[in-house]
């Protein structure tokens, strides 16, 4: 099959495929007999977590964590909150102008606007990086440090959490502390001990425009404070709003219910809206300049307790105070302006024209759609949005690209997973005269170039995380097609684990193309496949043993036998190291954790510590 037919027509058989123009009768109302829904019984090699598991990969060299230059972007973000801290803590912890104000308040009020100045910090950080455009944009134009920092760009999701992690952080502090603070304002308002705090806080009815406390009533409670005045109001607007979004974003909701999480996650509005009003009403005061000039707060203070009626009024004025300036707005109003800018884009990249030209329906309820749309540039292992309007219009579902740039079009591998997945699944099965119109937004994430730059290269799919590599084995058959002198890869190993002997239809015609051209060009021994199945049921495994000897494999129909079970990671590894003892050998995964953990333990034990011997470097993705 495919044969040297080029990539773009290897269409998995037994697909069904629909080209445009051609879908009125193509497809039958239900799938296929041979779809291969659930006929592999599982045996007890079975692993559940196999083939559903999403293709969504990107690099992430040596397992999740930054790399060097990450360390520093996150030591410098560090290092900017705890000085942020620090130095608004021993402000207004020291300040003269807020002398009288720690008079009633104490330290809180140093916690509170310590907090609130790391609050607005982060959350002036936190949309930049979920401006994917614009990262996509900085990653095509930084030339300098090109590859390590299109890689740090590519953390831009952990660097969001730990950004959030921080504000939920900050303002847990600043709530406290203000809770802290109306509880002080409200017992320095009913003091009635002539101690300063009762004093201060007795000033409004003198001068009602520089008064210090807020609470200016006897009768008035800390919960009135709270949800009658706007700090109040908006504070605990904006804390459940952020509540609701940590704990929306945990692992569990977006596994399972995502899009709960994707539409609390946009309460973010609120909570910026909430951000810029708090501040507004300026009920946190200080003493102003021109009354410091006049009222020493440390010799004044003396006669505000002690002196009150005889002297105040000779030897010291009463103290004036006025608001701190709301200022959050300044923090955030460039990054908000950029995130409105940003979906403005993501509008106007959907509303460009898409075309299907292919649709093609693979076993195992996979659908593959091939589409073209102007000035579209691709590099292998990057991914797109997808949006489908006749099912959402807002719901936008990331996918792997499985062309290779050499392509004319791109293409996706859709398996079906939830809600979405199914219905467009089903919507391309259905007889209508028209495509569905899509709608596509990318592509995004760092290229899987570094897969070339390794001279031996093991490459890990998992039943869909195979979609990267379906890009990259396709983009080698580009490059040994044109004689690329430049590829520095002399040899791969591919490892692919499914769950059902469908689903390697997927890329069945992919890999016997390969095969016949390697052998072609002299070299056979370039690309080394392993396809596991890791469930099946007794039928399978009978017709496997009666063709043992047949040349080609009963379930793939390939030159290489399947392999019933899991892959023993260390008789893998230790062939590698065998056959390329002084190589650097770069281990790409693209599944779910567990797996990750194996590799990740395998390329540590088979690595050699003398530097001239074969080494493993691990490349993990990032769900
Ligand atoms: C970078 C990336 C590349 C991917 N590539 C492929 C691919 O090539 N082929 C493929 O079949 N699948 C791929 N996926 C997974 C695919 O996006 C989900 O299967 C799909 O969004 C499921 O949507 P649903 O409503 O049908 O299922 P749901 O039941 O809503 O979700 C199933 C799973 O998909 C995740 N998910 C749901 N919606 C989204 C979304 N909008 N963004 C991110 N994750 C989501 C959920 O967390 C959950 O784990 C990729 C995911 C990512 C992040």
């Amino acid at each position: 099959m495919g044969g040297l037919l080029p990539p773009e027509t290897w269409l998995g058989a037994p697909g069904l495929m629909l080209q445009s123009g051609q879908l009125a009768g193509c497809l039958p109302a239900h799938p296929a007999p041979w779809v291969a829904e659930g006929h592999a019984r599982p045996l007890s090699l079975h692993a559940p977590w196999l083939g559903d598991t999403p293709g969504q990969c990107q690099w992430r060299p040596n397992g999740s964590r930054p790399g060097f230059l990450g360390d520093c972007c996150q030591a410098a973000w560090l290092g900017i909150n705890i000085f942020l801290f620090t130095y608004y803590f021993l402000f207004f912890d020291q300040d003269e102008r807020y002398f009288y104000t720690r008079a009633i308040l104490g330290s809180a009020l140093a916690w509170a606007r310590a907090s609130a100045k790391c609050l607005n910090f982060n959350s002036m950080l936190i949309l930049l990086p979920v401006c994917r455009n614009l990262l996509s944009f900085l990653r095509g134009t930084c030339s300098c440090c090109r590859r390590t920092l299109r890689k740090q760009l590519d953390h831009n999701l952990t660097f969001h959490k730990l950004v959030a992690y921080a504000l939920a952080l900050f303002t847990a502090v600043h709530t406290i502390a203000h809770l802290f603070n109306l509880e002080r304002y409200n017992d320095s308002q009913q003091a009635t001990d002539g101690s300063l705090a009762a004093v201060l806080s007795k000033m409004h009815l003198q001068n009602s425009n520089k008064w210090l406390n807020p609470i200016h009533s006897n009768q008035t409670t800390v919960e009135y404070v709270a949800f009658t005045t706007i700090p109040g109001l908006t504070g605990v607007i904006i804390t459940l709003a952020l509540i609701l979004m940590v704990t929306s974003s945990t692992e569990f909701i977006r596994r399972n219910y995502f899009e709960v999480f994707w539409y609390t996650h946009h309460l973010f509005i609120i909570y910026f809206a909430g951000l810029v009003i708090h501040g507004i009403a300026g009920l946190v005061r200080g003493q102003t300049e021109d009354s410091m000039e006049e009222v020493h707060p440390q010799r004044c203070a003396e006669y505000l307790v002690h002196n009150h009626k005889e002297c105040r009024h000779e030897c010291c004025k009463n103290p004036e105070f006025s608001s701190i300036p709301a200022e959050s707005w300044k923090w955030v109003l460039a990054p908000v302006l950029l995130y409105i800018f940003e979906r403005i884009l993501r509008v106007w990249r959907a509303r460009q024209k898409v075309v299907v030209t292919k649709a093609v329906m693979h076993p195992a309820r996979v659908l593959e759609l091939q589409m073209q749309k102007k000035g579209f540039r691709m590099e292998v292992g990057q991914y797109i949005f997808v949006n489908c309007p006749a099912i959402s219009l807002l719901e936008w579902h990331p996918f792997t690209l499985t062309s290779a740039p050499e392509e004319e079009s791109f293409s996706i591998h859709i398996r079906a997973a939830g809600d979405w997945t199914e219905r467009i699944i089903d919507t391309f099965q259905q007889q209508k005269p028209e495509m569905p119109r899509i709608e596509v937004d990318g592509p995004f994430g760092t290229a899987s170039e570094d897969v070339f730059q390794y001279e031996v290269a093991m490459l890990v799919g998992a039943g869909i995380g195979v979609t990267p590599f379906a890009s990259i084995l396709k983009s080698i058959w580009y490059k040994f097609q044109q004689a690329d002198q430049t590829l520095k890869t002399k040899k791969i190993y591919f490892y692919w684990l499914c769950r059902d002997t469908g689903a390697f239809a997927w890329f069945n015609d992919l890999l016997a193309s390969l095969e016949q051209k390697m052998a072609e060009s002299g070299k056979a021994d370039f690309l080394t496949y392993r396809l596991f199945l890791t469930g099946w049921d007794s039928s399978i495994a009978n017709n496997a043993a009666v063709h043992h000897d047949t040349a080609t494999d009963t379930v793939t129909g390939l030159r290489h036998k399947t392999i019933f079970g899991r892959p023993m990671w260390n008789t893998e590894f230790s062939a590698v190291a065998t056959a390329h003892p002084r190589s650097v050998v770069g281990v790409f995964l693209c599944g779910p954790g567990a797996l990750a953990k194996d590799l990740q333990k395998s390329c540590h034990q088979h690595s050699s510590l003398d530097p001239r011997k074969v080494k493993f470097y691990f490349n993990k993705e990032n769900f």
